[in-house]
């Protein structure tokens, strides 16, 4: 110490420099670039003097490497990490971090500028760690005499704590400027809200009461259990009916009122929806109530829907139903509807949203508001009971509303109602028009009744079934009302009800009454049944025909009427009725109750749904037994006359061989040309009444196949041959036959290939060709006859087969035939195992096949 002392006092400019004169003067100044300081620039001791002597932070920087002194009011603004370190060391070394801002201020000033600034902002690291630091401060040049610059005065105040407190004022005042305008804005919109409110709550208050009267009388179930224990608050007339326990049901618990519906599913889905606040819905449910002491089943598209008070607490439960016990035939139209409803329920869910949100910015305005808020609290609580009524009176059902106020003449109509009218929305619906639309044959007693039910005493009660005259498309419309009139004392004052459009119901009505009717009514045995052959309805013709009542035969199977040998033709027809096939004109055999066999032409069609699922079997019998005798004894006729007609036949045609032989000789054209003449047309009666002989034969069974083994070739060219020599007409060819063993009855076969080739003949232009051809392969040969002629069309192809069909057409109307070549042909090589077919155009000609197994 007492060498410091001494140190101090020989450097006369030390003195009095507090401790940053004792530390200058204690330092090792031998290993520094300024030297010791008595060997300093007389500028330099100087200067440093007056820094020591100043109160306010300063600081020296002097030389090339601006070598720091500093005073004692300077350390506060090194820090901890620079103080004192700073002593003796160049500037740049201290304040590394802030040079490259620094760098160019100094270097100014070494140049000979001075600058200063305010509340210039540096990174500073002074005690350990990096931070923003404020300054006002100085930089001037230290010059000798002769102006050269040596260093450089810094003179500077720290200014952070005062930049950071003004930065906060800004920070708060921008704050609360911000708050104001918040403030501002919640206040309009408070204001708003409430005027918004103030509307919903009028509007509330009218649909409230239209809504009430709507619900009350609305045709389909509403109810409103209260409590977990589910006490009836509120049941408007349809749920009473449907619960059948009376009128007193207000005040009941539900499954005490209901005890019937313990083992059904209700009871838990009203638990759970009261439990979790889910809506419960069920469509087409079964519903086994007990009406007025009697069991009904019912079926009810239902809902459960929780009632929340404003704090989403559950208090009780809705229940809307639609019976739809009827209904099925309307099920279409509620589909329809299904869609606006859920636009409705849409509407709904949003405008709730909308009071949610109001109720929330309520809740967080300022309590000054406390008296409003509860005042609309309680109109949101309002709104929400309102909006669930609402909401279940317009569920499931597409009911118009009206209301009419008589002493005004005022008419309100819903949406739902003008669509049933067909009103377009612009258009007033007024008592006049209204009138103008019931139907002429419903006028008089339409407005009898309304004039009725708006007398004082009548109990204003109105409920009609009627007719309109749609505005759009002038269609007839039945409309069902329903509707209740309010009465002052002396007049009705309000009108109000319910329209549904049922004519769907009532068309469907109709078309039930008109088809039963037509199958009470029909000759024809109508008979419906199961997939199980099960009967489920037989009509009087039924009973008729069989014999048996409709009591006897209702539940049994059809096999009580099919012969035993038949009994494998059900399932046959079942599974071509399975496969989408309808069955038509099946001709068997059916037993009557009397143990007749009987002869019955049916026909089964599916009965569908209207998804179209097969859902039974619809059964048309017709009793043909008189129509069988007739053929037969049509046939033994025809059979007899044939075989009495042959005897003579066969003479004459002896007759005629003679003669033509011993006509030989003579010169007489005309005799031998009138004898030619002649044997052709016995040829032909022998072959027709030889086809009669057939038919009669086949339809009594006694044609026999006498099968033996020969060359169909053979046979083929033979018949060819022959057809040649007769008919010189047409070009007849036999194509690529090969010689081919079959076992048939030959005499047969043989008339089958002439009759084709005659058809081919007859029924082609004169000059055109016939080609006969054969194709075979390891099972079947298959034999074709083709013709140039006139051709079949498509819908006698299908038919040409059957007996006694021939083409009516002006080509063949002057062409003699019975239409019963190709019936005879067909019925031969079927029961030779084989096929026939043919194809054919109209205008180009046919080719018919048959085939025969090998
Ligand atoms: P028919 O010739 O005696 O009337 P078919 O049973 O042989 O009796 O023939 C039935 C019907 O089929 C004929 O009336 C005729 O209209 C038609 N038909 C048969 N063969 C041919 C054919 N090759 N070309 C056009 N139509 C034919």
């Amino acid at each position: 110490m007492s060498e410091h002392h001494s140190k101090n006092s020989a450097l006369p400019f030390l003195r009095n420099g507090g401790e940053a004169a004792e530390q200058i003067a204690t330092f090792n100044w031998h290993a520094n670039v300024l030297g010791v300081p008595h060997t300093w620039p007389l500028q330099l001791k100087q200067q440093t003097g007056i820094m020591l002597n100043t109160p306010s932070p300063m600081m020296i920087c002097w030389g090339k490497d601006l070598i720091q002194l500093y005073n004692d009011a300077f350390r506060p603004i090194l820090g901890r990490n620079k103080h004192p370190k700073a002593l003796g060391s160049p500037v740049y070394e201290t304040y590394a971090e802030a040079w490259d801002v620094l760098k160019p201020l100094f270097e100014k000033v070494m140049n000979g500028e001075a600058v200063a600034f305010q509340d210039f902002k540096l990174k500073l690291d002074r005690n350990g760690y990096e931070e923003d630091v404020y300054f006002d401060f100085s930089y001037s040049p230290i010059t000798d005499e002769e102006m050269n610059i040596h260093g450089v005065l810094v003179i500077c105040n720290e200014t952070t704590k005062k930049v950071l407190s003004l930065q906060e004022i800004h920070q708060t005042n921008k704050k609360i400027t911000s708050s104001n305008d918040e403030l501002v804005t919640s206040n309009e919109q408070l204001s708003s809200s409430q005027s918004n409110l103030r509307k919903i709550v009028y509007e509330l208050a009218e649909s409230e009461h239209r809504v009430r009267a709507i619900v009350e009388n609305a045709p389909f179930p509403i109810g409103v259990y209260m409590g977990r224990e589910l006490r009836i608050a509120f049941a408007n007339q349809a749920i009473i009916d449907v619960f059948g326990k009376g009128q007193n049901v207000i005040g009941r618990e539900y499954r005490d009122l209901l005890p019937e519906l313990a083992d059904q599913a209700i009871f838990t889905q009203l638990d759970n929806v009261y439990t979790s606040g889910k809506p419960f819905h069920a469509r087409n449910q079964q519903v086994d109530l007990v009406v007025d002491g009697q069991p009904r089943t019912y079926y009810f598209n239902y809902s459960f829907t929780a009632l929340t008070d404003q704090e989403g607490k559950i208090y009780g439960v809705m229940n809307t139903a639609a019976d739809v016990t009827d209904a099925v035939l309307a099920k279409q139209q509620v589909e329809e509807s299904s869609d606006e409803l859920a636009a409705l329920n849409e509407e709904l869910a949003a405008s709730n949203e909308e009071l949610q949100a109001i109720n929330d910015q309520l809740a967080n305005t300022n309590d000054e508001l406390n008296e409003s808020r509860q005042r609309f609290e309680k109109a949101n609580e309002e709104l929400a009971a309102s909006a669930s009524r609402l909401r279940m009176a317009i569920e499931s059902t597409n009911l118009g509303t009206w209301e009419y106020i008589p002493p005004t003449g005022e008419l309100y109509w819903s949406k739902e109602l003008r669509d049933i009218y067909g009103i377009p929305d612009d258009e007033p619906a007024t008592i006049e028009t209204f009138s103008a639309h019931i139907h002429p044959d419903d006028y008089e007693w339409v407005q009898e009744q309304i004039a009725g039910a708006m007398q004082p005493d009548s109990g204003g009660k109105y409920d009609l079934t009627y007719r309109i005259i749609r505005f759009d498309n002038e269609q007839m419309r039945w409309i069902k009302v329903q509707g209740t009139v309010y009465f002052d004392e002396t007049q009705a004052t309000r009108f109000i009800g319910t329209a549904f459009d049922i004519t769907e119901i009532k068309e469907a009505e109709e078309k039930t009454a008109k088809l039963a009717a037509i199958v009470a009514s029909s000759d024809d045995a109508i008979v419906s049944k199961t997939f199980d052959s099960v009967i489920t309805s037989w009509n009087t013709s039924a009973e008729r025909i069989f014999g048996f009542t409709a009591e006897e035969m209702i539940g049994e199977t059809i096999y009580k009427i099919i012969p035993p040998d038949r009994y494998e033709e059900e399932p046959i027809i079942l599974g071509r009725l399975k496969g989408g096939e309808r069955v038509q004109h099946f001709e068997t055999k059916r037993l009557t109750k009397d143990g007749r066999l009987i002869d019955v032409s049916v026909t089964v069609s599916p009965v569908k749904d209207a998804e179209g699922n097969i859902i039974g079997l619809s059964k048309i019998a017709r009793d043909i037994t008189e129509r069988k005798l007739d053929e037969t004894r049509k046939n033994d006729f025809i059979g007899m006359v044939s075989h009495e007609l042959k005897t003579p036949l066969t003479s004459l045609s002896a007759i005629l061989q003679v003669a033509k032989v011993k006509l030989n000789d003579t010169d007489d054209t005309f005799l031998s040309g009138a004898m030619q003449k002649a044997n052709q047309q016995v040829r032909r009666m022998t072959t027709m009444i030889n086809g009669f002989l057939n038919i009669s034969r086949l339809e009594s069974g006694k044609i026999l196949i006498e099968k033996q083994l020969f060359d169909l070739q053979m046979l083929i060219l033979d018949v060819a041959d022959e057809m040649k020599v007769a008919n010189t007409t047409h070009t007849i060819n036999v194509d690529d036959c090969r010689a081919v063993e079959v076992n048939a009855d030959q005499d047969k076969i043989q008339s089958v290939i002439s009759n084709l080739i005659s058809n081919a003949i007859k029924y082609s232009a004169n000059g055109t060709n016939i080609k006969i051809a054969c194709q075979r392969d390891d099972n079947e040969i298959i034999v074709s006859v083709q013709d140039e002629g006139i051709g079949i069309h498509p819908a006698d192809a299908e038919r040409i087969f059957d007996r006694y069909y021939r083409v009516e057409s002006n080509d063949t109307r002057h062409i003699s035939g019975f239409g019963i070549g190709l019936y005879l042909s067909a019925e031969i090589i079927e029961r030779h195992g084989g096929r026939v077919w043919l194809e054919s155009e109209v205008g180009k000609g046919s080719t018919f096949y048959f085939s025969l197994p090998l």
